[in-house]
């Protein structure tokens, strides 16, 4: 989609400090828009609203060192307590937003309340996709609130069998946590490999080698068409589209997640995968998104993106507060970053994985628990994704940032 001529291209923002900014979403995103606000030096009016009860958390943990018990409840919260009231941010918290009204500048909350602003940082996050059929049963999970975390986590007794549903980053993270915890797991992929369609069949391939001599066991092509079944009142499996019933006691889908936009139905923003936003995040006059929810072009990439990463969640708050005090068009185009936990091996990337050309692994293997792999999509260097390699990590990093041709990569190497 071009980004000239989005609806939000077309008006400047007025570099007129707002009456009141609100938030709606009180996560990563949310809370760090509010806090670069307040840093950033504005003192009127601010709103935080959440649908959760909770003051913000960190959702990383809950499927690492929350869902294995190494963590409690008071380690995964992002702030102390006292916090936001010290920053002078009016919670609504346990209170979902369910309409907009851009006209009236008016966010509709379920109490049935409004609550006026003259600017709206959008922050609500995404939810989890549900395999379609599933019954509503004991023992079927998703994981991406402190709620989810806390039921799995009960369930996951040494012996007890587990699949998971779906090998993306959260699916093996979970199959890993439960492999350690003496859970019988099967994972179900729907590529070749656990991971295959973010890091490449090969490397899938070494993902696939660790989660086995783990003794997950891995079943490829096979979550596409499965059904969950029961016996009315708890899970009992999962029957996959050959025909074979696997038994479990638990059942964890991971198939991914769909931004939280159902409450601007009718709000007239420009929804797709996401909210659709100009290339500065600006939704509409006096509307930014952050976080999971946005999409935006990424002129570093020149890419519309949506990225469900923590840091980005960050940093985006972070740059529409930026705008919003300052009444700028900046674009936001960062490299995006993310880290995953599975067993000892730590992931961590830069740039854009997702409809690569080529991975080229240029050191080192999962196996021997440190590598670097570096991604193509036409003739650039557009992401790199490494275990115990931090300095080539940031020497890719900046080969992206400066838009490295793959030849002169190459060369480099
Ligand atoms: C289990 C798990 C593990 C993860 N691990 C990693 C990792 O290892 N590395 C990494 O980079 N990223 C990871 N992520 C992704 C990372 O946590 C997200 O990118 C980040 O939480 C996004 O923050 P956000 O504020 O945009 O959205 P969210 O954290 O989803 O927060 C959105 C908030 O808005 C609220 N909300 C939704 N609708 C409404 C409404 N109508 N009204 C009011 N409030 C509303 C939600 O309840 C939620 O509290 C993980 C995510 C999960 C779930």
């Amino acid at each position: 989609m071009p980004c000239i001529g989005h609806p939000a291209d077309r008006k400047a923002v007025k570099a007129k400090t707002p009456e009141h900014v609100v938030v709606v979403g009180a996560s990563a995103a949310g809370l760090s828009a509010a806090e670069a606000l307040r840093r950033g030096g504005y003192e009127n009016k601010l709103t935080l609203i959440g649908a959760e009860p909770h003051l913000p958390y960190d959702r990383p943990p809950l499927s690492k060192q929350f869902l294995s018990g190494e963590w409690d409840q008071d380690k995964v919260m992002l702030r102390p307590p006292a916090h936001l009231a010290d920053l002078d941010v009016m919670t609504r918290l346990g209170t979902p937003a369910v309409g907009l009204n851009t006209a009236d500048r008016k966010v509709a909350l379920a109490t049935g309340d409004e609550v006026a602003y003259d600017h709206l940082v959008v922050a609500t996050g995404v939810t989890p996709r549900m395999l379609p059929g599933t019954p509503k049963v004991r023992g079927v999970h998703t994981l991406r609130t402190l709620e989810d975390a806390q039921t799995l986590q009960t369930e996951l007794e040494s012996g007890t069998r587990v699949i998971v549903i779906g090998a993306g980053f959260l699916g093996t993270e979970i199959a890993a946590v439960a492999a350690n915890a003496g859970v019988q797991v099967t994972l179900l992929s729907n590529a070749s490999a656990p991971l295959a369609g973010a890091l490449g069949p090969e490397l899938g391939a070494e993902v696939a080698a660790l989660h086995e001599s783990h003794g997950v066991t891995i079943r490829t092509r096979q979550a596409a068409g499965c059904v969950i079944t029961s016996d009315g009142s708890k899970v009992t499996g999962v029957a996959l589209k050959n025909g074979e019933k696997l038994q479990a006691a638990v059942v964890v889908v991971a198939i991914g997640s769909a931004p939280a936009v159902r409450w601007l139905d009718n709000s007239g923003l420009e929804i797709g995968d996401g909210i659709e936003c100009a290339p500065d995040s600006l939704a509409a006059p006096g509307i930014h998104a952050a976080g999971d929810v946005a999409r935006w072009r990424n002129r570093l990439f020149n890419l519309r993106m949506r990225v469900e990463h923590r840091t980005n969640a960050v940093d985006q708050g972070i740059h529409v507060a930026e705008q919003i005090l300052a009444g700028t068009r900046a674009d936001y185009a960062p490299v995006p970053y993310f880290w995953s936990d599975q067993y000892d091996l730590k992931l961590q990337s830069y740039g854009w994985l997702r409809n690569h050309d080529e991975v080229l692994l240029t050191e080192g293997s999962i196996a021997e628990g440190k590598f670097v792999a570096l991604f193509r999509r036409d003739n650039r260097v557009t992401g790199v994704v490494a275990a115990r390699s931090v300095k080539a990590l940031r020497r890719w990093r900046e080969l992206i940032i400066n838009k490295a041709s793959w030849s002169d990569a190459l060369d480099a190497l």
